[in-house]
């Protein structure tokens, strides 16, 4: 894979993907920063090594963080992410993103609780 920032971009993905969360995605909230923008220049190609390294430990992840760098690919230069709202279940076991304000929160669908916003 190239070095030109999608492979970043797709593990920030891969790390706040809605649904139940993945033992990878939780490896990768321990080593990516808050957001994008929080990635130091000089860090990066050290993070995009780490990230793959988590990513790969499963073939499912893999597969699907290579679609979702593919995709990314696809659109051309990379333009600024949206600013989109988090929310995650106070247990961590589920993530979800508010595609616009019309959508309201969902609760999580195994503790049945208010999600938080992160
Ligand atoms: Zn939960």
């Amino acid at each position: 894979m190239d070095r030109d920032g999608t492979i970043l971009v797709a593990a920030f993905a891969l790390r706040d993907r809605e649904g139940p969360v993945s033992p990878v995605a939780e490896k990768l909230r321990a080593l990516l920063p808050a957001s994008l923008a929080d990635v130091a220049e000089e860090r990066r190609p050290t993070l995009e090594d780490d990230a793959i390294a988590i990513i790969a430990e499963d073939p499912d992840e893999l597969a699907w963080f290579q679609r979702t760098v593919a995709r990314f690919k696809s659109f051309g230069p990379l333009s600024p992410m949206p600013l989109l709202e988090v929310y995650a279940c106070p247990q961590g076991d589920y993530r979800w993103t508010r595609p616009n304000v019309a959508y309201p929160v969902p609760l999580c669908p195994s503790h049945r609780v208010a999600l938080d916003r992160v």
